[in-house]
Order: structure tokens, then sequence, then C-alpha cells
């Protein structure tokens, strides 16, 4: 009899929970960019948003090793209750939001700024643009928006903020050649991004993405070569969704990163099956984590 050996999957193994992410309005955004990789909707209720005791009690269990938190969506935003879980997780560990910009009004950024000054923790915000150029950043998230964010850049300088500028590089330009584009924006509202927040990520190319940019080839899998020397988050991330927890944000939804039901017994074990672990592989920095 023979035996045939099954190709498997490379792995990650966890070492210790430091990045704890919260989806917290699944795939309801206020905008609906033809390229988003969770395809989010601005039709949303009720259920789209995460509920606060597994906000809370996710936390709890993490809270010995914690360093950061993480809040996202879609627009983690428009979460009816944001502001008190923001309260919430700045008692535990530096919080970073995630936001496509075009809600941070003045008015808005004042009172999140008042929200941070009660906390030790430090309140982040990173902010999504599409391309330097405001033509292409408006065909695909919506006329007015690239102004809209920034604004929303000028706001959290205002309120002394130090905002991540998060890029995805969908034509494959050189990163110092995005970064100088962006610099010449950026002197209108007279801010100077240091590289550290300056976080450029190659494309997911799942949901609305794929269907501009293409899919993922055949051979487009991570291999045991492509683990030497690369650190991928869900080595030391987890995020909460609301129905499980999952290895990282662009598993969400996906059986292959579902890791567990809380953050009180899930695997520390994660198969790097899907191609999003590809695109994991070749990107320069963390995918998702911040920078530093
Ligand atoms: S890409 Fe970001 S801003 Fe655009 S629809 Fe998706 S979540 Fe919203
Ligand atoms: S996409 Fe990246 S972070 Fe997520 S499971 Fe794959 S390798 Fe890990």
């Amino acid at each position: 009899m023979t035996t045939s050996l099954l190709l498997q999957a490379p792995c990650v193994e966890m070492e210790r929970l430091e990045n704890l992410w919260f989806q917290l309005s699944k795939t309801a955004c206020n905008l609906k960019c033809k390229n988003c990789f969770l395809s989010c909707t601005n039709k949303y209720n009720v259920k789209s948003f995460l509920q606060m005791d597994k906000i809370k009690s996710s936390l709890l269990d993490s809270k010995d090793t914690l360093k950061a938190v993480y809040l996202t969506g879609g627009e983690p935003l428009i979460h009816p209750d944001f502001n008190n879980i923001l309260r919430l997780c700045l008692k535990f560990a530096d919080t970073t939001v995630l936001t496509n910009g075009t809600m941070l009004n003045d008015k808005k950024t004042r009172f999140l700024k008042q929200i941070q000054q009660d906390y030790s923790y430090e309140l982040i915000f990173r902010v999504s643009l599409d391309s330097y150029d405001e033509n292409k950043n408006d065909a695909i998230r919506g006329y007015g928006n690239f102004r809209k964010v920034l604004s929303g850049i000028q706001n959290l300088l205002k309120y002394d903020f130090n905002p991540i500028i998060s890029v995805v590089n969908f034509e494959g330009e050189e990163e110092e050649l995005i970064k100088s584009k962006f610099a010449e924006v950026f002197k209108i509202i007279d801010f100077e991004v240091e590289d550290i927040n300056f976080k450029i990520i190659p494309p997911l190319k799942l949901g609305g993405c794929k269907n501009i940019y293409g899919d993922y080839s055949d051979t487009d899998f991570v291999s045991t070569e492509m683990m030497k020397n690369k650190e991928f988050d869900c080595k030391n991330s987890r995020i909460v969704a609301d129905d499980g927890v999952y290895a990282c944000a662009s598993l969400v939804n996906d059986f292959r990163g579902k890791v567990g039901s809380s953050m009180k017994d899930f695997s520390k074990r994660v198969f790097l099956e899907s191609n999003a672990c590809y695109t994991c592989a070749t990107c320069k920095t963390r995918m998702f984590n911040n920078n530093w």
C-alpha cells in the first residue's frame, strides 16, 4: 500500500496576543468604494454592529499581554456606540482607529480629542486614501471625498493627533514616488507625514478589488520559502468579529481564517491557505498592524 503525502499550507503559531482588532461595523460603511475588498455597503442596520459586551469580554480575556487595540469596519466611526467603545478600549491599550477620514469634521475631531485627554493611552487615527490624484481617488471612492479626507486630516492635525496615512498600492508604483506625490498634496494642508506613519500595502484581491484589478493566479499561495524572515500579523494578533474570532482583518468571514468563537478559547495556529496570505507575504511592512 502506498501513502501519498498531502500538501499542507505553511502555518503560523502565535507567540503572544499583543494586538486585538475589532470589526465594529462588519461591512457597513458611509462610503461604497468600488475597490473595497470587503465589498462594503452604505446600507446597514442595527445588526451590522459588533455588540459592546463582546468587546468588553474580549478585552478582559486579552488584557494580560495586550499592547494595542485596532478598531476597523467597514467604517468604525459609524458604530452607534463608538464613543463608549473608544473609552473602553483606551482603558486597556493604545487604540488605532482605521477610518476613511470623511467623518472627521471639526466638531467630531474636537470631541474625540476630549475623550483621548481622559486616558493615558494614545488614540491614533489611520486614514485611508486611494491615490494622490484627486480624480483617480474620487473615481473609486466617490466625488468630493478626496477633499473631505484632506479636511479630516487637517482637523486631526489641528487637535494634535499624528495621523497615519494608509495607501493601497493598486498600481504597483514605486513607494518613493507615492510618498513624494502625497508629500506635494499634503503641502496644501501643511502636513509632513513621517515615514513611519506612511503605511503602503499591496492590494488584497478580494471583493470589489478583485473585480477591478483581477484575481489571484493559481500559484499565488504562500510557500515555505516565503515564510523566511517574514513577520506575519497573525503571529501576535487576532480580530473579533460578530460571529467569532479570526486570524486577521482580511480573513473575516472566511472559514479558513476562523480560529474560534471567543477570546477565551481560540486557536493559536493559523494555516496560510488563503490567497490573501500571499499578499501578506509580499508586503514589505506588516500588512495590518502599525509599522512600529
Ligand atoms: S474601502 Fe474603506 S472606505 Fe471604502 S467602502 Fe470599504 S471600508 Fe468603506
Ligand atoms: S492574511 Fe496574513 S495575517 Fe492573515 S492569516 Fe494570512 S498571513 Fe496571517
